[in-house]
């Protein structure tokens, strides 16, 4: 346990909550205590809005370059301190080491530099309206943004909101994930010694309530969600009473589909990441893995034998490729799936057993888990398990499989493997879904626009459009001639 109290970030100043209160982080590697958190109560949140918005003012008028330079050196930051900052989302996440440097910390640091790049090319249009009159708009920022993030990549969640908004000349209050909150408090570390004034980001910690406090906040103008569809549909219900721009990025149950023509190994590979990185806990997962018929015994044995032999274990060793979930109650839960599987007569092909790691009993660990024989009905394949839990399920038409893959209120994300590309843009065309992968699974570089259709989300982060998101348009029109007038 370390013997620090997690502070909360208010006005580049780590302080505690002015109620005393606290909450306990625990490690999802042993189930340890890791350290108290400073809970924040209503006048600490109260008190980060008034820091954000004092801070906004000023840095709304600075021009955009400076502003970039700012975020280009927390990148910088960000890479020298990249070890440390990957084995601290270790500790809190139970991810193994061998991802976080690369799908955490490169993560943030590829939109510290996307977004300081834009920050100084954030303009608007300019209307010809003949020869006395003409128009031009202004993207101006909204003001102070909340951002609320999920526990599955905390650091990228803080920076994929962070970043954009205050490229845009906003102010931002993050309210981290209560069973991940260390990481938030790095980034403002990074964010101060790249030279950003005190105020313009700020890290409050709890749990729902305090959440609520910042979407129902009078003077924040803007909110930014990452997690689950029914956290996302109460923000957006409580968003609503003040008319705030919201965003969401919420949860999924993707499609992936694999046709007869598939390179067996790399859909295989594709199908794997898909399902097993990060524990399955990853929100765009293709979880109902399509298989044509036709190929459907041999991808079943290549993919059960390359399953089978994945290193479970301590997330801190560099071998180990899947580590502890989140936490007990999630872990039951996802077993809770399993049994579930086995119960509406889905064939467990391998995994799907818990597995204790020497010294760490009280991790949450398990064998990632392969259903084959699965039905669009059963539950394993409706609802988002989060967890390492691959549902295989066959088809032979493509016209069925894409509606079959499409029946879901989900539409985050989806995915195809074929060798015929008139295939794969055709069917990609026709999928229910923000982001799709041909021919790979997951990736999701700087740049490409991130986000999910249905309920699966509102808006879309990682790309030049998230700056749309955190301006608004000012439209003037500018008269050069006499005022025309009836009267
Ligand atoms: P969650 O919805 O339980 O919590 C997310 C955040 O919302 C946390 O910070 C939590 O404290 C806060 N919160 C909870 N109730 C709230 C309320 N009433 N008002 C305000 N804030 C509230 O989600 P989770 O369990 O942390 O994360 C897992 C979910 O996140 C999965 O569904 C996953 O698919 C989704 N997710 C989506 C994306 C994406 O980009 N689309 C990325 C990561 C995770």
């Amino acid at each position: 346990m370390t013997d620090t109290l997690l502070p909360l970030y208010i006005n580049g100043q780590k302080i505690h909550s002015n109620s005393g209160e606290t909450f306990t982080n625990f490690r999802p590697l042993d189930g340890g205590v890791e350290c108290e958190v400073s809970l924040a109560s209503k006048e600490d949140v109260d008190q980060a809005v008034r820091a954000a918005q004092s801070a906004f003012e000023t840095w709304a008028g600075t021009p955009g370059m400076e502003r970039g330079r700012i975020l280009l050196r927390a990148a910088e930051i960000m890479r020298r301190r990249r070890q440390e900052l990957a084995m601290i989302e270790v500790i809190d996440t139970g991810k193994p080491i061998s991802e976080t440097p690369y799908a955490d910390v490169d993560s943030a640091i590829d939109a510290l530099e996307f977004f300081g790049g834009l920050a100084m090319d954030i303009r608007g249009d300019y209307h010809d309206l003949g020869s006395s009159a003409m128009a031009y708009s202004i993207r101006e920022p909204l003001g102070v943004c909340a951002g609320i993030g999920a526990w599955n990549y905390p650091l990228q969640i803080a920076t994929w909101k962070s970043a954009p908004a205050l490229a845009a000349g906003n102010a931002m209050v993050f309210k981290p994930s209560e069973l991940t909150p260390m990481n938030a408090i790095s980034l403002a570390e990074i964010y101060e010694e790249a030279g950003l004034p005190a105020g313009l980001f700020n890290v409050v910690h709890g749990k729902a309530e305090t959440g609520g406090l910042l979407v129902q906040h009078p003077e924040i103008d803007k909110v930014t969600f990452t997690g689950s569809v029914p956290t996302g549909k109460r923000i957006l219900q409580m968003s609503s009473e003040t008319v705030k721009h919201s965003t969401l990025e919420l949860g999924g149950k993707s499609p992936l589909i694999i046709f007869d023509d598939a390179d067996l190994d790399n859909a295989v590979s594709g199908a794997m990441n898909a399902n097993f990185y990060s524990m399955g806990e990853v929100c765009s997962n293709g979880t109902r893995v399509f298989i044509h018929d036709s190929i459907k015994g041999e991808f079943l044995k290549r993919l059960a034998k390359r399953t089978e032999n994945l290193v479970v274990g301590d997330p801190r060793e560099v071998e180990t490729q899947v580590g502890a979930l989140i936490n007990e109650d999630h872990g039951q839960k996802v077993m809770g799936y399993v049994e579930k599987g086995l119960e509406e007569g889905a064939t467990l092909v391998c995994g799907g057993k818990r597995i204790s790691v020497e010294g760490l009993e009280r991790g949450f660990y398990m064998s990632p888990a392969v259903f084959s024989d699965c039905t669009d009905d059963m539950t394993i394949c409706r609802e988002e398990i989060f967890g390492p839990v691959m549902s295989v399920l066959s088809f032979s038409d493509e016209a069925d499989v894409i509606e079959r893959a499409n029946s879901t209120d989900f539409g985050l994300a989806a995915g195809l493997f074929t060798k015929d590309l008139a295939r794969a843009h055709r069917v990609v065309k026709k999928l229910k879904a923000g982001s799709c992968w041909i021919n790979n699974y997951n990736l999701t570089p700087a740049g490409v626009p991130f986000g999910g259709s249905k309920q699966s989300g509102i808006g879309r982060e990682n790309c030049a459009r998230t700056l749309d998101h955190f301006t608004q348009v000012k439209s003037v029109y500018v008269e050069m001639g006499a005022v025309e007038c009836d009267y």
